[in-house]
């Protein structure tokens, strides 16, 4: 049978379930993809990590990767003498509109669409209560997901697959150089977990808040492109290493509660806080733009925004921060904030965005949901103790001294005599 394989957000050869299971029913495997229709609204940076990831898959693969720029149904047109094509189920929202798109178009052609497995250790929509209705709260989700447990890495046996060589690959083309240099791909995803499994997982738990250090894995952007599976991850995290394993479970838990309510990639998880009163973006732009450059005058705010910015990554922290300070303090919805993350980062997850976004709004899965606000000047202090995460950010305050550190940005009414942490 000759089989195409769409690859989506599963941009690896191994521990691909639905890939090794293509490879076992292919007489002859062309592997195939498709590019995103929002690829020209994403930031240079989003676009550039696209391309290098695409670039890696392609490289990795003895024919290479078949890439069209075209969208459906002109991208699926050429074909023709294809029996079925099989690709990784998604379940956030965009990604089911354009598989159920998919379906029809190849349907129309005569060619079957197969979905297999998931980019989760356990699929949205298993986890369920005993009565079988879904869990909106994050906990007793884990404790259910942990006992479910997952498969063992699938392996693939590259060389042993008979792959199509492809026609054309036509990689997008990003609307500006790349600001900075990207690594991308399934090798690099792999050593980025070796080096954290010897250099910051033993110090997870305590570290893991702290912005101005490099204490988490960084595997989110090769997480959200797929160029590793979090099978591949708890496989080696065993029993131990539990703070860790529950922020991959936050993420299953988002996709989730995506899944059940796909409304919810852009609206109100919890509907009554629609009807707050928010500011408007068009009269108060001039905040909004403060937020989103960075120059709010707030430090930490301003540090976190440009680290986007400037990286297209931004440490979980401060991402929390800045999307309080955006709904809380300057009173917008979350929506404009969550928009433009998904422009920015080369992590941008449809599940983990819309919901990282409205539990700190407010509106979403947490159980102490608007009262909970962020103080954006005590953040620093306790999470960026002697201000280099702000000094690394923003130049025009790095001749300020690590001793006065927080004080001086504005902070004396609440600080103890001496910062904690500084060395003064
Ligand atoms: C407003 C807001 C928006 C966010 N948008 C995204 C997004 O678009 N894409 C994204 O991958 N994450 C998002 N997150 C979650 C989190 O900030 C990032 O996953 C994390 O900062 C990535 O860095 P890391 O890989 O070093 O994380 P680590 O601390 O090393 O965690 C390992 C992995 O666990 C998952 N994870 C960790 N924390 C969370 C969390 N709170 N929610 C969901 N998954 C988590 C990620 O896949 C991460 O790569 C968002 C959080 C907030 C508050």
């Amino acid at each position: 049978m000759k089989i195409a394989f769409l690859f989506g957000r599963d941009l690896r050869l191994q521990d691909n379930q639905a890939l090794s299971y293509a490879a076992s029913i292919a007489t002859e495997l062309l592997p195939l993809y498709v590019v995103p229709e929002d690829f020209d609204e994403l930031s240079p940076i989003r676009q550039h990590s696209l391309v290098e990831s695409l670039a890696s898959l392609s490289d990795s693969l003895p024919m290479g990767l078949e890439i069209t720029s075209e969208k459906l149904p002109e991208a699926v047109k050429g074909l023709s003498g294809i029996d079925k094509v099989v690709a990784t189920r998604a379940f956030d929202t965009t990604g089911m509109l354009f598989q159920a798109a998919l379906a029809e178009q190849l349907y129309d052609q005569g060619i079957a669409l197969e979905l297999v497995g998931s980019n989760y250790a356990v699929s949205p929509g298993t986890i369920v209560k005993d009565d079988l209705t879904p869990l909106k709260v994050y906990t007793p989700f884990y404790k259910r997901w942990l006992a479910h447990g997952w498969d063992e890495p699938y392996k693939l046996d590259v060389e042993s697959v008979n792959w199509v060589r492809p026609t054309k690959t036509q990689y997008p083309k990003p609307s500006g150089p790349a600001p900075i240099t990207i690594r991308a791909g399934e090798a690099f995803a792999l050593r980025t977990f070796r080096r954290f499994q010897k250099r910051a997982l033993a110090d997870y738990s305590e570290n893991r808040n702290r912005p101005d250090l490099s204490g988490t894995s960084h595997l989110s952007h090769a997480l959200a492109h797929g160029e590793i599976h979090p099978r591949t991850l708890l496989a080696e995290l065993g029993e131990g290493h539990e703070v860790f394993r529950k922020e991959i479970a936050w993420r299953e838990f988002y996709a989730d509660v995506l899944y059940r309510n796909p409304h919810t990639l852009y609206d109100y998880f919890e509907p009554r806080f629609q009807k707050m009163r928010y500011a408007d973006p068009a009269v108060d732009s001039a905040a909004l733009e403060a937020w989103k450059a960075g120059k709010t005058g707030y430090p930490i705010v301003d540090a976190a925004m440009r680290q986007l910015n400037q990286t297209g990554w931004m440490h979980n922290r401060s991402r929390m921060i800045v999307a309080s300070f955006l709904v809380k303090d300057l009173h917008f919805e979350w929506q404009l904030g969550a928009r433009y993350f998904e422009k920015k980062l080369t992590d941008f997850d449809p599940a983990s965005n819309s919901h990282g976004w409205q539990w700190t709004a407010g509106c979403g899965t947490d159980a102490s949901p608007y009262y909970r606000v962020f103080n954006p000047v005590l953040q620093g202090v306790k999470f960026d103790p002697n201000g280099d995460y702000v000094r690394k950010f923003v130049p025009e305050l790095r001749h300020i001294d690590r001793c006065q550190g927080p004080r001086a940005l504005g902070a004396n009414r609440w600080l103890p005599a001496r910062l904690p942490g500084a060395d003064c």
